[in-house]
């Protein structure tokens, strides 16, 4: 019988003891199986090292020697502690600094032997690297085997932790544990698409013996991964289309009183979105739709017509939102939309992580008992101890904040009620049916007519005075402004203008004789939702911000936009931002400063000049940065998925895929015992949704 790895707890391995375990715990590890999917953020390449005397300027490169000399100070000039070593081989020296890591003073020591990795440059005549990764190669037999003379894994590591020991307690893992993983490619679907065993992989991940046989094992454990996922996936949708939900009503009356409720009629795409959505709120099984629509588009909208649906019928719908902010403004418009319409009898209320217990108690109970027809809220929903007593239709708005689990989380909480997820993040179509196999998709296709243009323009950095100029010129003739920053303070990072720093000056200088306000991911929920109130009640002129406007926000006057170190941001979240103005008639601008150093940055940056479209601006994003980094993980529930990249993956996902497709064609339940294995594999790894699907 084989020990179950998923069960076996990281601390049988040696050298791991209960505090060490908890260490692990910070990165995801708690058994001998997450020690194996531990991904190695990057190798190295030990086998031949480059002597000192051969290293290429301004490459990054690994290099080895011995320290000559330390030394820690404190710069007069900036106040920064500054920390040099020498390290020196048999053909010539280098310098390493670091700023601002007081640490290092104790840590290393002249004569040990270092292996460093960053840009090599040269200053003063001298070869420097600047914040390199260090490790010191001890003379232990055992570490020495790990770290030089190979191809190298550099973990992701956390505070009390080297490279040295996870390596050590990696391989004890391995060597202790990896004939004891189940294999679940059948040798036939191995064969067909050329991949390794599974204990082979794992070690090539962590050691590999070659540049190639780790190519092979990450194809192989990749395929593993995104069959497991897509086989859950396509459970899941079995298990939708099998399920009973609510069948509204939803009469003629409804519709028009529906479209009463605003100023203005809809968008052809509102109406076409609106109808695919009637049709599945009427039908007895489960809705389970995606909702894409560029910025602006009017999704909420949407959102709202299922809420009230679901209401009329006597049942709960609840939204969910990423943020604070926008939960409130979700609900303040509703409230105000429903206030003298005929809905006005349905009781809608704010849920997030207040800080008042009694109202938290009070507002739970009226959830359960059926007191609260539409209910907005955060993450805060989905905790436990929230009931409802009969929720029949649940959006998740922003939907790429959020995971596949908290998803399925909220809609566990309502008796297999319709599901609208909602997003901003236009997605290509071969990804979107392989990724959201499980959904059906809508698109919002048009802006609402009538909106003002949004003229983008760009600034460098000693420009600064003549944005500050234009900013103001707007702000003179009574609209608002948003002006953005990459952090919040400057401890964050020293040579970034923060959002702080420049509030401050702004009410000083600059901006003296405005109102200038200041918001941020970092305050009292309090504090943020009356900055908010001050600026949507023209109490505050020009709002000093980080990027928790990045969603949602919706002030019609505010019509101009500064984002500063423009560079920093990622397109998406440029256009995202971006979204936050031109939402009224009238002509807005977005200034932006910048000076972007790479590549890609000069190439975000001329993508958000030339174009105010979204999907134009996905489709930019994608070549810019390729499929690799244009999906963030956890943007498509992919937690789950520990190594396999879909982005980059593509071609191994439409394949494992293929194989999820025939395996659930043949054995939905997956009842046969050739499966076993693999039920249990993805019981453990999904458990949220689908233990009851494959119980059943
Ligand atoms: P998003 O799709 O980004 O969530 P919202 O739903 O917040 O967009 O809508 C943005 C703004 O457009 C809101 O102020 C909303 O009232 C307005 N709006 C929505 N639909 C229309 C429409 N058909 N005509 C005019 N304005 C609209
Ligand atoms: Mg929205």
């Amino acid at each position: 019988m084989k020990r179950n790895l998923s069960q076996t707890s990281v601390q049988y391995v040696k050298g791991v003891g209960p505090q060490r375990k908890k260490t692990f715990l910070r990165l995801g590890i708690d058994t001998v199986e997450d020690l194996f999917y531990l991904f190695p953020r990057r190798y190295e390449d030990r086998r031949k090292m480059t002597p000192l005397s051969k290293v290429e300027i301004g490459k990054w490169q690994t290099v080895t020697g011995e320290i000559l000399s330390n030394s820690g100070r404190k710069s007069w000039h900036t106040k920064k502690h500054v920390y040099e070593i020498e390290v020196g081989d048999k053909s010539l020296r280098i310098f390493c600094v670091w700023f601002n890591r007081p640490y290092l003073d104790r840590y290393f020591k002249v004569g040990q032997r270092v292996v460093l990795y960053g840009k090599v440059d040269i200053y003063k005549d001298r070869l420097q690297l600047v914040s390199p990764d260090y490790e010191i190669i001890s003379d232990d037999e055992e570490d020495k085997s790990l770290s030089i003379g190979r191809i190298v894994p550099i973990y992701p590591l956390t505070r009390g932790m080297t490279q040295r020991y996870v390596r050590k307690t990696v391989k004890r893992a391995l060597d202790k544990y990896s004939s004891e993983t189940k294999e679940l490619l059948s040798y036939n679907l191995r064969r067909r698409y050329k991949l390794d065993n599974l204990i082979k992989s794992f070690l090539n991940i962590h050691f590999p013996e070659s540049d190639k046989a780790q190519e092979v094992a990450y194809r192989r454990v990749s395929f593993e991964e995104f069959f497991l996922f897509q086989i859950s996936v396509l459970l899941r949708r079995l298990s939708i289309v099998r399920k009973k939900g609510t069948a509204h009503r939803i009469s003629e009356k409804f519709c028009s009183s529906f479209l009463d409720l605003f100023p203005f009629s809809l968008t052809g795409s509102q109406q076409n979105v609106i109808e695919e959505i009637k049709k599945d709120l009427s039908c007895a099984y489960p809705m389970h739709r995606l909702l894409q629509g560029d910025v602006g588009s009017g999704k909420t909208l949407v959102a709202f017509f299922g809420a009230l649906a679901a209401a009329s019928n006597g049942y709960q719908a609840a939204i969910m939102v990423p943020t604070e902010i926008l939960a409130r403004q979700h609900f303040e418009v509703l409230e105000k939309l429903l206030k003298k319409s005929n809905f006005k009898n349905k009781k809608i209320k704010l849920f997030i992580n207040t800080t008042d217990k009694k109202e938290r108690e009070k507002t739970i109970n009226e959830i359960k008992q059926g007191k609260i027809d539409i209910l907005v809220g955060t993450h805060a929903l989905i905790q436990d101890g929230i009931n409802f007593k009969n929720l029949s239709f649940v959006v998740i708005d922003e939907q790429h904040k959020f995971g596949v689990r908290q998803r399925a989380l909220l809609s566990a909480k309502g008796m297999n009620p319709d599901v609208l997820v909602m997003t901003a993040t236009p997605i290509p179509r071969t990804l979107c049916l392989t990724l959201y196999g499980d959904l059906d998709v809508s698109t919002i296709s048009e802006l609402p007519s009538g909106r003002g243009q949004v003229t983008t323009q760009a600034f460098k950095p000693e420009e600064e005075a003549l944005a500050y100029k234009a900013v103001r010129a707007i702000v003179e003739r009574g609209e608002q402004a948003y002006i953005v920053y990459p952090v919040i303070d400057e401890s964050e990072k020293l040579e970034l203008k923060s959002a702080q720093k420049m509030f401050k000056r702004f009410q000083l200088k600059e901006f003296k004789d405005f109102k200038v306000g200041l918001i941020h991911g970092q305050m009292k929920k309090n504090q943020a939702q009356d900055v908010m109130q001050k600026f949507k009640n023209r109490e505050i002129d020009i709002l000093v911000a980080t990027t928790v406007l990045e969603v949602g926000v919706d002030v019609p006057n505010a019509t101009a936009m500064l984002i500063e170190h423009a560079e920093r941001f990622g397109l998406l979240q440029l256009h995202q931002l971006r979204g936050r103005i031109g939402r009224g008639a009238k002509h807005s601008h977005c200034f932006l400063i910048t000076e972007p150093t790479t590549q890609e940055g000069v190439a975000r940056i001329e993508a958000i000049l030339s174009t105010t479209d979204g999907f134009e601006i996905a489709q930019k994003d994608l070549m810019i940065r390729g499929p690799g980094e244009f999906f963030g993980r956890h943007q498509h529930g992919l937690n789950e998925l520990k190594i396999a990249n879909p982005q980059i993956q593509l071609d191994i996902l439409e394949d494992a895929r293929k194989e999820a497709i025939a395996l659930t064609e043949e054995d939905p339940s997956l009842q046969n015992k050739a499966n076993a294995a693999i039920k249990e594999a993805i019981l453990n790894r999904y458990p949220a949704y689908l233990a009851n699907i494959l119980s059943g």
